[in-house]
C-alpha cells in the first residue's frame, strides 16, 4: 500500500480548506491521508458538522477506512479504495454549507469510470463559503473547459439557520483534466445584480438594490429581485460580472442586525476592487481553482492518446493572493509535488500565478 502522507491541519490559515483538500487529493490520488492539529487556527477546533459530512461523504464515495470521524475531532486518518461514480445523497443535517461538500467530492467524481448524481442538502448561501450561483456560473463553467462536465440545478435554498436547502448535481467525467491559462478579462459583457429574499419583508431586498445601483451605476435592467422558497428567512446579494474570457460571482449574505445597505456595500465593494484591478480571477475563484488545475499539473500523460498533447496545470492572473489561498498552495505542493510559482506584478495590485512544471 502506498505511504500515507502527514498534513498539518494548523499549518498557515489552520481552517477547514486543509481538511477539504486532503481528502479530495487522498482520493483522486489514491494515497492515505493523516490529518492532525485540525482546524486549530479556529475558535472550535476540530470537525464541524460540515467538514464531517464531507468526511463521510468521501468515505462513501471512495469505501474508505477512516479513523476519527466524529464532531469535535481533531486528528483524522483517511484511506481511499476505489472511487465509485453513482447517485448518492449527502445531508448536513444544519444550514451547513453543502457547497463545501461538493467542493471535497467533485475532483474525485470528475475522474472516475461512469457519471454520478448527487442530492446535496443543507445551506446553499452561507457567510464565508461558496454561494451555489457562485459554483454554477463562475467555477463549474472553468471546470467544465477542463474536459468534464457538470451541471447543477437548485431546488431550493438554504440559509443559516433553518436550513433545508437542496440542489442536484449531474456530473460527467473526463479521464484526466486539461488545464488553461487565464491570464485576461478581456471585455465585460453582461452585468447582473440578483437580490434573494425568502420570508422577509421586501423592502430589504429594494434598498439592497439601490445600493448596488448608487455604488456601482448599474441599471435598472441589470437588476432584479428572486423571491425564493426556503425553510426560513434568508437573503444573499448576488453581482455577477461576465466578460469575454470568465464570469465571475461576488456576495454578501444579509444577517440580522446588519443593515440591508451594509450587506449590499460588502458585495459591491468586492466588484469595485474585482473591476479596478483589472485581473481575470477574483481571490475566491483563484483559491477555488488551485484545486483541480494543480490536479491536471499531476496527472501523467496518457500513453499513446491524444491527451499526450494535453495541457497540464495552467496559470492565471488574480488579486494579490490570501492567506486562504497561500495555505492552499502549500497543502498542494506538498502532496502532489507539483510546482506552483507565484508572481507580483511591479504595483503590487495583482500576481500571476502558474501551476505545474514551467514546460508542462
Ligand atoms: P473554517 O470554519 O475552518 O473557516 P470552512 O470549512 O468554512 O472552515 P474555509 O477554510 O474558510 O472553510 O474555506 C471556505 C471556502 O469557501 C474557501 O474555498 C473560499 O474560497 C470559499 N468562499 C468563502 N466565501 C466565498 C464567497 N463569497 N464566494 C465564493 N467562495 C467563497
Amino acid at each position: 500500500m502506498t505511504d500515507s502522507i502527514h498534513i498539518d491541519g494548523s499549518r498557515g490559515e489552520g481552517g477547514g480548506q486543509i481538511i477539504r483538500s486532503s481528502l479530495a487529493l487522498s482520493m483522486v490520488t489514491g494515497r492515505p491521508v493523516v490529518i492532525d492539529n485540525i482546524r486549530a487556527g479556529r475558535e472550535k477546533p476540530g470537525l464541524a458538522r460540515q467538514h464531517l459530512t464531507a468526511v463521510n461523504a468521501s468515505a462513501e464515495i471512495s469505501g474508505a477506512a477512516v479513523t476519527g470521524a466524529a464532531v469535535g475531532s481533531r486528528a483524522l486518518t483517511f484511506a481511499p479504495g476505489e472511487v465509485r461514480s453513482g447517485e448518492y445523497w449527502f445531508s448536513i443535517g444544519t444550514a451547513g454549507s453543502a457547497t463545501l461538500v461538493l467542493q471535497t467530492v467533485l475532483p474525485a467524481l470528475l475522474l472516475a469510470d461512469m457519471p454520478s448524481t448527487l442530492i446535496l442538502e443543507g445551506g446553499t448561501h452561507n457567510p464565508w463559503a461558496p454561494p451555489i450561483d457562485f459554483l454554477r456560473e463562475a467555477y463549474l463553467p472553468l471546470v467544465n473547459r477542463m474536459g468534464p462536465h457538470v451541471a447543477v440545478e437548485l431546488d431550493r435554498c438554504g440559509f443559516f439557520p433553518a436550513g433545508g436547502g437542496r440542489f442536484r448535481v449531474q456530473i460527467q467525467p473526463a479521464r484526466s483534466l486539461a488545464g488553461f491559462d487565464l491570464c485576461e478579462r478581456g471585455e465585460i459583457v453582461a452585468r447582473r445584480a440578483r437580490i434573494l429574499l425568502s420570508n422577509l419583508p421586501e423592502h430589504i431586498a429594494r434598498r439592497e438594490l439601490e445600493t448596488i445601483r448608487d455604488r456601482l451605476g448599474w441599471v435598472k435592467d441589470e437588476c432584479r429581485i428572486e423571491l425564493v422558497a426556503s425553510a426560513g428567512p434568508g437573503n444573499a446579494v448576488l453581482l455577477a460580472v461576465e466578460s469575454e474570457h470568465v464570469a465571475e460571482v461576488f456576495s454578501s449574505i444579509g444577517k440580522q442586525g446588519v443593515k440591508a445597505e451594509r450587506v449590499a456595500q460588502i458585495a459591491a465593494k468586492e466588484v469595485r476592487e474585482y473591476l479596478d484591478s483589472g485581473v481575470p480571477i477574483g481571490p475566491h475563484l483563484a483559491d477555488q481553482l488551485l484545486l483541480p488545475l494543480g490536479i491536471s499539473a499531476w496527472q501523467k500523460p496518457e500513453p499513446q492518446s491524444a491527451n499526450q498533447t494535453r495541457r497540464r496545470g495552467g496559470s492565471f492572473r488574480t488579486n494579490p493572493l490570501t492567506a486562504h489561498s497561500t495555505t492552499h498552495i502549500d497543502l498542494l505542493r506538498q502532496f502532489l509535488g507539483i510546482t506552483i510559482d507565484v508572481e507580483d506584478s511591479p504595483d503590487g495590485k495583482s500576481c500571476l500565478v502558474r501551476v505545474g512544471l514551467p514546460n508542462s
